[in-house]
């Protein structure tokens, strides 16, 4: 699975400031993204989208590439004839026409410093190593920011949850050491070597959005997961 590096500069695309407000009200989906390095996308592969230029920058969304790519007309007036788009969906999309704190190029250069985030060609894959460390990032940074959610200022689908990078998970999981957060059940625990790994995985890094909690992601097993969210932040925050 790739990692690509789509750009964004509202002021010259022809994906509008207008257009995205529009879509992230809606909950509509861009469509289709323009790939500069287009030979190997594959549908599965992982995409962040910067936003560059001027005002705030930063990543934008991150999500999932749709399809191979395939070749079009410019978007652009100056019509040139290699342009090829891929069909992307996004799991995760933040306002940057809004009070949610991004995580910008200048952060992103000092982790990552081999990588131009200030703009160029957009569609650009990046090394793994680069993208494990990107995702760690990214991850940590939604977890830091619930209010952005509880806000509006950002948005995910369903799937963020679901789409979590493994390495990401068993990160997540070690901070309570595989304890259901709520309840703090834990089947390894109970059970240690007794049952094999496959017995485990009732316990999930999960979405918890809820005013006055700290994290975005919290480990709940899946009893808890069918309580109502207030019901859980409220015991979260008792604790
Ligand atoms: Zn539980």
């Amino acid at each position: 699975m790739a990692t690509y590096i789509l750009f964004w500069n509202p002021d010259i695309s022809s994906y509008t400031k207008e257009r995205f407000l529009g879509d992230f009200s809606a909950g509509d989906n861009v469509g289709n993204w323009s790939f500069y390095e287009h030979d190997d996308v594959r549908t599965e592969d992982v995409f962040y989208m910067v936003r560059c230029g001027e005002g705030k920058t930063g990543i934008v969304m991150r999500g999932e590439i749709t399809s191979a790519c395939y070749h079009d007309s410019d978007w652009s007036p100056k019509n040139r004839r290699n342009i090829y788009y891929a069909d992307i969906f996004p799991y995760c999309t933040i306002n940057p026409w809004s009070d949610a704190p991004m995580l910008t190029p200048e952060i992103l250069t000092e982790a990552i410093p081999d990588f131009n985030w200030f703009g160029g060609h957009s569609g650009r894959r990046i090394s793994d190593e680069m993208a494990s460390k990107l995702d760690e990032l990214f991850y940590a940074y939604l977890d830091e920011n619930p209010s952005m959610f509880c806000r509006g200022d950002a948005t995910y689908t369903y799937s963020l949850e679901e789409e979590l990078p493994e390495e990401i998970q068993e990160k997540m999981l070690a901070r309570s050491e595989g304890s259901c957060e709520v309840c703090g059940y834990s089947y390894r625990k109970v059970f240690g070597d007794a049952v094999n790994d496959e017995y485990f995985p009732r316990i999930k890094p999960s979405i918890l959005q809820s005013p006055g909690l700290n994290r975005l992601f919290y480990n709940i097993c899946l009893n808890c997961y069918r309580v109502p969210d207030r019901t859980l932040a409220a015991k979260l925050l008792n604790k």
